[in-house]
């Protein structure tokens, strides 16, 4: 019998779903290797059969999330979040630093109609989480790795390297240092193969806090760049602001 794997959708955009659609053929592979149970967005629907690994994306929003999070927990061997939403609230998590009730009773017309948590939370703070894969969206190769690596037991390696080594690997002139652009790359896990440098653009962070990122070190730095401190407050509080590293660093250049 296959291996069943199963693609939960909480509070999201659907864009770490679409990097697994756009795996092309690996994804025609993998459909060869596994029994997919669950995966709306591309058909099969089956939210309660047990399955080995079950892949969340988004994070928890509603009361509804909460209860639905520990029903997928139980019935899966493994679970991995996949994107910025899942491992570290995603922007809906910028609600987390103001009032969200009045955020709400803004945009909607009858604001008591909708069923929603003050805060965007990620999976981890919920079950226990096997892997957390970074990135917003996730690069597809580091899915189906990981995959790969769980269906024959090998423990998967997760990224750690900072942006700037992959960036330093590839030989990119540094738009830092060259161009004064602010760039993040200094205290971003890799995983995304450096693609803003590559096109003359600073990261922006989207796979989270790399080992030992040093956040204070970069904060001056971007401060010598001419940043005001509530520009750099944004550059932490941005699309991981609930990943605790980058939220104390932002915090912090938000109080100055
Ligand atoms: S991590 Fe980014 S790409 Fe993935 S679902 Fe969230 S917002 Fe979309
Ligand atoms: S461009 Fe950014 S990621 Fe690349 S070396 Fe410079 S600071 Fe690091």
């Amino acid at each position: 019998m296959k291996p069943k794997i199963a693609v939960h959708k909480f509070a999201s955009c659907d864009g770490c779903q679409l990097a697994f659609l756009n795996a092309g053929e690996d994804l025609l592979t993998l459909a060869g290797m596994v029994d997919i149970i669950h995966f709306t967005e591309a058909g099969p629907i089956d939210e309660e059969t047990e399955v080995d690994i079950a892949f969340v994306e988004g994070s928890i929003t509603t009361p509804a999330d909460c209860n639905r999070i520990q029903r997928i927990r139980k019935n899966s061997r493994y679970l991995l979040t996949i994107g910025a939403c899942a491992t570290a609230g995603g922007l809906q998590a910028l609600r987390n630093f103001a009032n969200a009730k009045e955020w709400v009773a803004s945009v909607y017309a009858a604001p008591e109609y909708i069923q929603s948590l003050a805060t965007s939370t990620p999976i981890r703070e919920h079950v226990k989480v096997d892997l957390e894969l970074w990135g917003c969206p996730v690069s597809a190769k580091q899915v189906l790795r990981a995959v790969h690596d769980l269906l024959f037991g090998v423990t998967p390696k997760v990224e750690l390297d900072k942006v700037c080594m992959e960036c330093k690997r590839q030989r990119h002139v540094c738009v830092m240092v060259s161009k004064n652009i602010p760039c993040m790359g200094p205290v971003t896990r890799t995983g995304c193969g450096a693609i803003c440098p590559q096109v003359g653009r600073g990261c922006y962070a989207c796979f989270g806090p790399a080992e030992n990122s040093n956040t204070g070190a970069m904060g001056v730095w971007l401060q010598g760049l001419g940043l005001m401190p509530e520009a750099i407050a944004k550059r932490f509080l941005f699309i991981n602001s609930e990943a605790p590293e980058f939220r104390a660093a932002g915090t912090q250049w938000k109080s100055k």
